[in-house]
């Protein structure tokens, strides 16, 4: 049974008749409480249901808690669960962006134990790489973990800004500097699996301008983390985030691609319905999400066929950030004033797609990627 759902055709189809029977008529229903609280509880409801029935353990390794099967089961479970809006795309991105590199990364024992609680929707997790100081500079960051000598502990110091959903997170994935003064920079950062309700962390969330308190600030005051949980040695925090990221600049939109296209389908209907026709605006609409729709099926077929993610993701982020604009100023041109001057979920949406130039590195620096490292252009 197992080794015929490791096939993606045979298993999209079980996993369909799966939702279609439970996700119908029982548990859990799609979600009513449409604050950002209600969608992290639907989510991890979601998580639960999917880790119960063995749907969300296919697709990733049987050492780290999985049923095994290529990347892509997972990627089919995303693409399913949040195309039919039962969770939200940015919840449920944040398992792709971090349990890949955390199942690389730590022990084999701290990752068997760790990661069935994310799986199942036990826990929440978070990624602290951003400093007010040390974004898109990510290198220069200055949370500083130092070890006594002889301490089986490091002591960690500073601060962490824009760290998405950590108000209801339970572990940080972060990343600290470790080195001295004379360390390079790229050999001076070092990665903990942090619980969050430590003694001397402070959340605080901040509001963005979708009106939704999605990132926080996140202090860090003399907080004690044992050094069993460091993520690889001392000085792999570089390569570890440089291994995290082309993750979240591709393989973790497979499934917010789908739920682009179940919006834009909902444009459709909404300007059908006001007499008008569907014109070059959707088209080209259309054109952009589907060239990021197949851009990204060969990023997901890259991974499942062994191959590392790398700088080449940078193209997968450009598209993701065009397309998902494109898509919302569609919006404000076909259905006038629905931004300006209602409360509604294409206002909110609107609003945060600006944002999809910004989060998991910018535009501009994705370009400079492209240019330098993809088209060895040089520096200028
Ligand atoms: C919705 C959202 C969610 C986020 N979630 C997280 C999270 O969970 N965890 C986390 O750690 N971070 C998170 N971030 C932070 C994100 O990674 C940073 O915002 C991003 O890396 C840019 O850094 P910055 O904001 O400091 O901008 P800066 O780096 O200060 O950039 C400012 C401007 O300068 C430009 N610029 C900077 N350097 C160059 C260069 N070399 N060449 C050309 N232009 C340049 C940038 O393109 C930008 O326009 C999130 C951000 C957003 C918007």
């Amino acid at each position: 049974m197992t080794d015929e759902l490791h096939d993606p055709a045979t298993f999209r189809t079980a996993l369909r008749a799966w939702l279609d029977e439970n996700f119908n008529s029982g548990e859990p229903a799609p979600p009513t409480d449409h604050s950002l609280a209600g969608h992290m509880q639907q989510f991890a409801r979601v998580m639960r249901a999917l880790y119960d029935a063995g749907w969300g353990r296919y697709g990733w390794p049987e050492h780290a808690g999985g049923l095994g099967g290529p990347d892509m089961l997972r990627a089919i479970v995303g693409e399913e669960i949040v195309g039919r809006r039962l969770a939200e795309p940015g919840p449920y991105s944040m398992i792709e962006v971090l349990a890949p590199t955390m199942i690389d990364y730590a022990t084999p024992e701290l990752a068997a134990e760790m990661l069935p609680k994310m799986l199942s929707g036990e826990e929440q997790w978070c990624q602290g790489f951003s400093e007010p100081g040390s974004g898109s500079d990510l290198a220069s960051l200055t949370t500083r973990a130092v070890q006594q000598d002889g301490a089986d502990h490091y002591i960690i110091n500073g601060q962490k800004v824009w760290t998405s959903f950590a108000q209801f997170s339970h572990r940080c994935i972060l990343l600290t500097r470790t080195g001295d003064a004379d360390t390079p920079n790229h050999q001076a950062i070092t990665a903990f699996f942090v619980d969050l309700d430590a003694p001397g962390i402070t959340i605080r969330p901040l509001h963005t301008m979708h009106g939704v308190d999605e990132f926080c600030e996140v202090y860090f005051d003399n907080v004690a983390v044992d050094a069993g949980r460091m993520l690889g040695a001392p000085g792999d925090g570089w390569r570890l985030a440089m291994d995290l990221l082309p993750y979240e600049r591709s393989t973790c939109f497979w499934q917010r691609i789908a739920y682009l296209y179940s919006r834009f389908d909902a444009l459709v209907k909404e300007v059908s319905a006001q007499g008008e026709t569907v014109d070059l605006d959707m088209g080209e609409t259309f054109l952009a999400l589907h060239t990021l729709r197949c851009r990204s099926r060969a990023t997901q077929h890259r991974l499942a066929d062994g191959q590392k993610l790398g700088p080449d993701t940078s193209i997968d982020k450009v598209l993701l950030a065009g397309a998902e604009q494109r898509l919302y100023d569609a919006v404000h041109d076909l259905l006038p004033g629905t931004i300006e001057l209602d409360d509604n979920d294409w206002r909110t949406e609107y609003l945060y797609s600006r944002a999809a130039t910004i989060y998991g590195g910018t535009a501009e620096v994705q370009r400079n990627i492209i240019a330098r490292r993809l088209l060895d252009l040089g520096k200028e």
